[in-house]
């Protein structure tokens, strides 16, 4: 029988950072200077717990650009400002493919699901805002709320991935083309890569993942962010599409909703209104941080957080 789980307030995210040391495999990205410029040693685990209290490891305030981590709070403003027409505009099946596969819902064009690059290019294009401009200031006031404070944005890391992001302009051309997305092709992925562009550290991105966990509002400041219907439709499809092709792997292995990015970082989601994060650059073949990912199952396994238990 497993031992009894280790109280998340207790819990000694310091020693569960040394477990990590051993574990050297993967590749730091390097589709842009900045994200392939990241520190490979750098290891950071955070812990938000329901009462608004954070236990960060050394390193949890390092920031990094938020990168895909931000999909899951993309689909949550894009559903709270359509009124949840945004289900209507796509999908919430898992793809089997990579992050920025270039593929589209058949029969009806729609991106697959919002945690893949062509469902986040359309959920950064429904929030309210006027033009461009309009919408990167709702996403920056949006993302703000689940954090619990302000946060500044990479203009390199955004102006590099608007320029360089080749797949992103052909997925937001193929949405255009479907008939799906509204915003001009250029625009859509002016938007999305200044999403990505976010900074955050592991601190702010548990207190984000918590807001998610515990139904919609930020622990810190009591605020509600968004329905607890939002936050269930969102954590849901993080569990089941959070981690691309690596989706099935990870609910198997971990079982908590979660949702990876090409900067290392993972976002987690646990029931009881738990958030966690881990902030480790080398990935794995499905973009998923290699540390990340042990991280989670040590962390699960620690305080009995598999959705279907054991
Ligand atoms: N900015 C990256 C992109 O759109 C984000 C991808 C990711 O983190 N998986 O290509």
């Amino acid at each position: 029988a497993s031992p009894s789980p280790a109280d998340p307030s207790r819990y000694d995210v310091e020693a569960l950072r040394t477990r990590l040391r051993p574990h050297r495999d993967g590749r730091v990205d390097d589709s842009i200077p900045a994200l392939a410029a990241a520190d490979p040693d750098l290891c950071a685990i955070a812990l938000a717990l329901p009462d608004g209290s954070v236990r960060g490891s050394a390193e949890a305030g390092v920031r990094v650009s938020v990168q895909s981590a931000v999909k899951p709070f993309l689909f949550a403003l894009a559903l709270l400002d359509t009124d949840g027409g945004a289900l209507e505009r796509v999908g919430i099946e898992p793809t089997g493919e990579s992050f920025d596969a270039i593929t589209l819902e058949t029969g009806t064009g729609r991106p697959p699901n919002p945690m893949v690059n062509a469902g986040a290019l359309l959920t950064a294009s429904l929030v309210d805002g006027t033009g461009p401009e309009g919408r990167m200031q709702r996403i920056a006031a949006g993302l703000a709320a689940f954090a619990g404070r302000e946060l500044d944005v990479d203009d390199e890391v955004a102006h590099d991935e608007h320029l360089r992001g080749d797949r992103n302009h052909a997925l937001a051309h193929l949405l255009r083309a479907e008939g799906v997305l509204d915003a001009s092709a250029d625009d859509a992925v002016a938007v999305y890569a200044r999403a990505c562009a976010t900074l955050v550290d592991a601190e702010t991105l548990a207190i984000m993942g918590a807001t998610l966990a515990g139904g919609g509002v930020n622990p810190r400041t009591g605020d509600r962010v968004i329905p607890a219907r939002v936050a269930r439709d969102v954590v849901s499809v993080m569990a089941t599409c959070g981690m691309y092709d690596g989706s099935g792997r990870w609910m198997r292995a971990v079982g908590v909703p979660a949702k990876s990015s090409v900067s290392g970082g993972i976002v987690l989601a646990a029931r009881g209104g738990l958030g966690a994060a881990i902030i480790s650059p080398p990935l794995d073949a499905q973009g998923t941080s290699v540390r990340g990912h042990v991280a989670s199952e040590l962390l699960s396994e620690d305080l009995g957080l598999h959705a279907f238990g054991g």
